[in-house]
C-alpha cells in the first residue's frame, strides 16, 4: 500500500494500525518491548497541558499515561512513535531513530507550532481579557450567531481577545478553559466585521461538536462540523477577507 501518510518507517505498517484505538496502541507496543510480562492495566488521558509533553509512569500494576491535548488528533502513526518513545524510556531502552523522528516531524509542523504557541499563551495566564474590545465586543457578536444559529442554545463560555494582533491563529476553542480565543487582528475598524462573525462562528461549532477521543482517528473537523459550516452565509466572502488579512 506504500507509504499511507509520507510518514517516516510508514511503509511497512500494518494497516490495522489506522483501526487502532491508543489503548490498543500502547499494548501493542508494550507487547512488543516485554512479551513476557503480563500486560498491565492501561490508563491513557488526554490533559490540557501547557505545551506538548507526555508523562508515563507505572503504579500499582497500572500504567498511567497523559498525552497531551494537543495530539488527540494526531495520525495513529504518531501516537504509535510516542507509546515507543514513552515505553522505551520507561524500561530504560533505546529509542529507535525512526520514532523519534516521525514525532519530532509531527510536532514540527506548521499547524502544530502556531497551536502550541497560542496554548502556552492562554495556559500560562490565569484568565482571558475579557470580550470588549476597542471597537468590538465578542459577547455581542456571540450572542448574535447563538440566536441565528444555535437557538440561542449554546452557553457562553469565556471570551476574550489574544494579547497580540496574531495572523497565524485566527481563533482558538480551548476546552480546558472554557474559553474561545479571537486574534486583536479583528478589533479594528478596517477589519470587516463579516470575518471576525466567521471566525466566532468557527470555534462555536468547536464548542458544539467537541473533539470525539474515543474512535482511532481522532479528527477536529468532522464531515459533521464541515457540513455546518456551510450554514454560514457568505462563507466563500468571509474567508476571502481572511486569505488578504
Ligand atoms: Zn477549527
Amino acid at each position: 500500500m506504500g507509504n499511507p501518510q509520507g510518514w517516516p518507517g510508514a511503509e511497512n505498517v500494518q494497516s490495522s494500525l489506522f483501526f487502532e484505538s491508543p489503548e490498543e496502541i500502547y499494548a501493542r507496543v508494550f507487547r512488543e518491548l516485554k512479551p513476557r510480562t503480563p500486560l498491565p492495566h492501561l490508563v491513557i488521558e488526554f490533559c490540557s497541558f501547557a505545551n506538548a509533553d507526555s508523562f508515563i509512569r507505572l503504579e500499582d500494576g497500572r500504567l498511567h499515561v497523559r498525552i497531551s491535548d494537543l495530539l488527540a488528533g494526531a495520525p495513529a502513526l504518531v501516537t504509535e512513535a510516542l507509546a515507543h518513545i514513552l515505553l522505551r524510556k520507561l524500561y530504560r531502552r533505546p529509542v529507535p531513530r525512526v520514532y523519534a523522528h516521525r514525532y519530532r516531524l509531527y510536532l514540527n509542523r506548521r499547524d502544530m507550532r502556531r497551536q502550541m504557541h497560542l496554548v502556552r499563551q492562554i495556559r500560562g495566564r490565569k484568565f482571558v481579557s475579557g470580550p470588549q474590545g476597542d471597537f468590538r465586543n465578542l459577547e455581542v457578536i456571540f450572542e448574535d450567531l447563538n440566536q441565528r444559529f444555535f437557538n440561542g442554545l449554546l452557553g457562553r463560555p469565556q471570551l476574550g481577545w489574544s494579547r497580540r494582533p496574531a495572523r497565524g491563529m485566527l481563533g482558538h476553542f480551548d476546552p480546558s478553559h472554557n474559553a474561545i480565543i479571537i486574534s486583536r487582528i479583528f478589533d479594528r475598524e478596517s477589519t470587516p466585521g463579516l470575518a471576525l462573525e466567521y471566525v466566532m462562528f468557527h470555534e462555536m461549532l468547536h464548542l458544539r461538536f467537541p473533539v470525539d477521543h474515543q474512535g482511532s482517528r481522532r479528527r477536529v473537523h468532522t464531515r459533521e462540523f464541515r457540513e455546518a459550516e456551510k450554514q454560514f452565509p457568505h462563507l466563500r466572502e468571509a474567508k476571502e477577507i481572511l486569505k488578504r488579512l
